[in-house]
Formats: C-alpha cells, structure tokens, sequence
C-alpha cells in the first residue's frame, strides 16, 4: 500500500513572524524555515505504518519553491522512500495546492493520503477537506489515532467535547492532530543517507495544473501592540479598578 504524505515549509514556530513594512504579507528575508509540525506527525505516521509493514512506499510531496527541497530532505531522512516536488511560487491559495496534491495522487494512486490539520503559518486548516473533495475520497480530520484492518481505515477524531471514530473506506484521506504520535528525530545516518533517495521536481504544468490563486491578500497587520500593565497596592484597588476602569466586574 502507498502511502502519500504532504508536506509544506513554514517559518519556523520558534521565529517571531514580522510584517514587512509595506503591510504586503511576513517578512522571510532570513527567517529559519521548517517542516509544518503536523506535517512532521503526519510523516512520523506513514513511517510508521511502514515499521509495520503495513505500508509498502512512503512518498513525501510539497507544493512550493525550490527551497522546499530542504523539507522534502527532512521527510526521506524521517524514513520516507522518495519525494516529489511540485515546483512554484510561494503564496499559493489551498484550492491551488490541493489540486496539484489531486495531480499526484492522480500519478501515483496511494490508498492512504496524511497531511497536516493546518498549517502553523496561514492556519487555513482546509487542504486536506479540499483534496477529499476534488477527489472523492474518505476523509478522516483531526486524527488521534489510525488503525489500518483491511479495505478500512479506522480513524478517531478529536471533535468538541470528546472522540468521534469513523470508517473511512480506503482510498482515503486523514488529516494529523497533535496526539496523534510523537515525531521522532532524523539520525545523522539517515540525514546523509536521505540525500541519496530519489526527489523528483514537477512543475504544475508537467501536471497539467493551474495554480492561479482564486483571492489575492489585500493587507497584513501584526496584532495591536499590548499597554503596560499596573501594579496595585491592594486587593481594594484591584477590585476598583476592575470595577471602575476596566468595568469588567
Ligand atoms: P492548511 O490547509 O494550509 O492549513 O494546511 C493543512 C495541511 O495541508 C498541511 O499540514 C500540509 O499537510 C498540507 N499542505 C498545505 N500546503 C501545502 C503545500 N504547499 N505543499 C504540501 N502540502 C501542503
């Protein structure tokens, strides 16, 4: 069975983003970029299923600049067996990103596709929504817990208030939350053995894609600075000052 991991480069989630200066999008110049962290678990759980010899290949796909490589890198050097990158600009919407996803799984027919729930950048939290519906696929979100018995995925899905688990008829679709597994760390060994696996570039048109986006943004503002705080002398200046400033009390 193959197994299809998407993967997308973000910033960094130890990097404190800023807004460029003309108010166009986040500033990357020199900004440490990262494999998107529930990417890393949705790798961490294709690899997985490979130890138990449930899976037969895991490939690991990007939509995204040359660049990206260095992700698709990281994923073959967690364990994945070769990558693919679809090659194109950076800012493209989820609609264009599952399509080119919807092209791949076209070319290499996984019966498993795992991506992120969202990614920590844009936090659109819909790529994987959109390619189970370009493709027609089962989906199961916000995955806890995978269990492959047969033609079924059954997945366990972290809703409002508790657990769902439903049986997704393969092929299908499950998007990684964070209990999902722990990632593990790429070894030296496998970083410098990673560089041998095979990582094929596409562009969208070898795929007979379209990327143009449906939106363009209009205006990036970082969140309002926050005022100073006060200290008070007492609990009856607290409650005062709650009560006749803040007028939360
Ligand atoms: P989003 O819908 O943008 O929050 O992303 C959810 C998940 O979709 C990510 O964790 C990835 O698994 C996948 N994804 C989003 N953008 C890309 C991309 N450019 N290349 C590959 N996978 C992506």
């Amino acid at each position: 069975m193959k197994v299809l991991v998407a993967v997308k480069r973000v910033v960094d989630y130890n990097v404190k983003v800023r807004v460029k200066a003309d108010n166009s999008g986040v500033d990357l110049a020199n900004v440490k970029m990262s494999m998107n962290p529930f990417c890393e678990i949705a790798v961490e759980e294709a690899v997985r299923l490979k130890e138990k010899g449930l899976a037969s290949e895991v490939i690991a796909v990007s939509v995204g600049p040359t660049a990206a490589q260095e992700q698709l890198r990281t994923a073959l050097a967690l364990g994945a067996d070769r990558a693919i990158l679809v090659e194109c600009g950076e800012d493209l919407s989820s609609l264009a990103i599952a399509k080119a996803l919807k092209a791949v799984v076209d070319k290499e027919q996984p019966q498993l596709v795992i991506l992120g729930k969202q990614a920590i950048d844009s936090d659109n939290n819909q790529t994987g929504q959109m390619l189970a519906a370009l493709t027609g696929y089962a989906q199961g979100t916000f995955a806890s817990k995978v269990e492959l018995a047969g033609d079924t995925a059954n997945v366990t899905r972290e809703i409002d208030g508790g657990l769902q688990t439903v049986a997704l008829k393969l092929p299908a679709i499950v998007t990684t939350d964070l209990r999902l597994n722990e990632p593990r760390y790429a070894t030296l060994p496998n970083i410098m053995k990673a560089k041998k696996k095979p990582l094929e570039v596409l562009t969208p048109a070898d795929l007979g894609v379209s990327t143009a986006s449906t939106y363009s943004t209009v205006k990036v503002e970082a969140p309002a600075a926050r005022n100073a705080g006060v200290k008070v002398a007492s609990v009856a200046e607290l409650v005062d000052k709650l009560k006749n400033e803040a007028k939360v009390i």
